[in-house]
């Protein structure tokens, strides 16, 4: 468990984060999990507004982890139900706080455990590649998983992603029971060094 603070959300590009501190980015698609997983791994419980908030998925939210480095909470993509104007804001920015200068050290890719990556998914590796941004994905709510689908579906990202580690790089995640908290702890606690 980790001292975890809300900084800001943000919604505008000139509202960036100035300080300069190590960031670990938690992406993937809206729904998939991301602010379960903030609070499944906070001292304080509910510090990650979840996606029922209204406009929650528009922002881009900062968290501070052990005051050493940031989680940055990309907001969700896929988000079906926004207007279009809305989705392109929100795209903008996504792209302008990538391409702007900044410590980004890993990133977190969340894919829903009960579906393949979607083409979402692909184009959102794709950006990370581009940009060198090293990453872990995430396959969250395993606890809906059966015993065997679990390993059927890390065989389905490692051929979609073959350069990840299969044990290390993709990890089975439950934000509600223990799955992948110790791996996810241990990931965290290095870079927190
Ligand atoms: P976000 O949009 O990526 O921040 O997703 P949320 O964290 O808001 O989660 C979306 C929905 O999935 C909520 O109803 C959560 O309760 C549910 N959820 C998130 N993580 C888990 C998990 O590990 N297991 C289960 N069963 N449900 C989860």
């Amino acid at each position: 468990m980790f001292n975890i603070k809300f900084i800001k959300s943000i919604n505008s590009i000139k509202d960036l984060h100035k300080e300069k501190k190590p960031e670990v980015i938690l992406c993937g698609r809206s729904n998939v999990g991301k602010s379960s997983f903030i609070n499944s791994l906070s001292l304080k419980k509910n510090i990650a507004k979840t996606s029922s908030t209204p406009g929650k998925t528009r922002m881009l939210n900062y968290y501070l982890v052990e005051e050493k480095l940031f989680f940055v909470d990309l907001p969700g993509f896929g988000y079906a139900k926004a207007p279009k104007t809305e989705i392109q804001n929100w795209q903008k920015l996504i792209e302008a706080y990538l391409f702007t200068p900044q410590n980004i050290i890993l990133a977190f890719h969340f894919v829903d455990s009960r579906h393949k990556p979607t083409d979402l998914d692909l184009r959102l590796n794709k950006m990370l590649k581009e940009l060198t941004i090293p990453y872990i994905v995430i396959l969250s709510k395993a606890d809906k998983l059966k015993q065997s689908e679990k390993y059927k579906i890390k065989k389905e990202v490692i051929k979609i992603f073959p350069e990840l580690d299969f044990e290390k790089e993709i990890i089975l995640y439950s934000s509600v029971k223990g799955i992948g908290h110790k791996i996810i702890e241990t990931n965290l606690s290095k870079l927190l060094k």
